[in-house]
């Protein structure tokens, strides 16, 4: 027997009738009686029985359709009802059954049988309420994986795009998106080296100044209807959390998972940046460096070709002026030969070409690796 004590109700007009139903079950159950089919039919949603001991001959509507009437009602339908009545003929009995009655006793009846037609009924209409509920339950369980398989999904597309995101706009696109696919909406605040970046917020929002205001340490808060996820860098705000706490448990989850990945994104983000601040910045220098090279090297080529212009006209009037003075051949030979030897003298430009060029592809290559 449950805890909870059933109710039966007893439906018979012949008061010794009812008196000895009452005795028999009165022990083992709560006992509700009534005199006629009207009479059960109305006191019925006050006394809420678990099980109808109905007689069929009655005064007013008899037993039969009192039983349909309760069977044609969803909220009476899973009632379990029993016939006791006066009439034991097969006719009688289909008839019972075919009012929708679970069980018939004939009168005079043997007590163990009636006693265990109400137990059995009582125990099967317990069965199947746990039954239906387990089946509710099931199915709500299938709805719910259904459910989380597309949303895992969604999770996962949104773990590949922070793989592949290039800048804090393209990370938070993705992120709003993830996250409208719960059913949610969300703001987000990432905290770059520089400044604070919003988006899904307008600025001076009230949104904007709770995500603001969060701190690293902050962790998870909970804010009335909305909840705030916090790590190092950045800050997502829910703006309405559903009620529920299983699905809020679970949006949690995701919502938690997503913040990881977008904080391991902006880290790596932040660390290519560096990178390419670096590069852009020796870029810059070696533009700078070979600007300078350039003039050095123009102004050394356009010293040598000075000096070598100066060697040319001495020796032209050196040679000038020993032919006026009819000076040897030999004599003229040797002075064309100083001037040749002194132009060799001068510095060798290439070498010093050569190794700028040298320093340059050095940094160039060092920028490819
Ligand atoms: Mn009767």
């Amino acid at each position: 027997m449950p805890d909870v004590r059933c109710k039966v109700m007893i439906v018979e007009d012949a008061v010794e009738n009812r008196q000895l139903l009452k005795a028999l079950l009165e022990d083992d159950y709560e006992v509700a009686e009534t005199e006629s089919a009207e009479e059960c039919l109305e006191k019925l949603g006050f006394e809420k029985p678990d099980l109808i001991l109905m007689d069929v001959q009655l005064p007013g509507i008899d037993g039969y359709e009192a039983c349909r009437r309760l069977k044609s009602q969803n909220d009476t339908r899973d009632l379990p009802i029993i016939f006791v009545s006066g009439g034991a003929s097969t006719e009688e009995r289909l008839a019972g059954y075919e009012a929708g009655g679970d069980e018939y006793v004939t009168k005079p009846f043997s007590v163990q049988d009636l006693l265990q037609k109400v137990e059995r009924s009582l125990l099967t209409k317990q069965e199947e309420v746990q039954l239906k509920q387990t089946i509710a339950e099931a199915q709500a369980a299938a709805q719910r994986a259904l459910i989380s398989s597309t949303e895992l999904g969604g999770l996962n597309l949104y773990m590949q795009q922070c793989g592949v995101a290039q800048s804090y706009q393209e990370l938070a696109d993705y992120l709003l998106r993830a996250v409208r696919a719960f059913g949610l909406h969300c703001s987000v605040a990432m905290r770059g080296p520089l400044d604070t970046v919003f988006f899904g917020c307008e600025e001076g929002s009230l949104e904007a100044d709770l995500l603001a205001k969060a701190r690293p340490s902050d962790g998870l808060v909970q804010l009335q209807a909305r909840t705030l996820l916090n790590s190092q860098n950045c800050a997502i705000l829910v703006k309405s959390m559903p009620l529920d706490e299983q699905r809020s448990g679970q949006l949690h989850q995701y919502l938690s998972v997503i913040l990881d990945a977008t904080t391991a994104r902006m880290d790596t983000l932040q660390v290519l940046q560096e990178a390419e601040a670096q590069r852009t910045s020796t870029i810059k220098n070696l533009i700078r460096t070979s600007e300078s090279e350039k003039q050095r090297i123009r102004d050394k080529y356009q010293d040598r070709e000075m000096a070598q212009r100066e060697i040319l006209e001495k020796l032209r009037g050196q040679v000038e002026e020993q032919i006026l003075r009819n000076l040897a051949e030999q004599c003229v030979m040797s002075s064309v030969d100083e001037g040749i030897r002194r132009i060799n003298d001068l510095p060798d430009l290439s070498k010093d070409i050569e190794s700028s060029f040298n320093s340059t592809k050095a940094i160039l290559n060092r920028l490819l690796d």
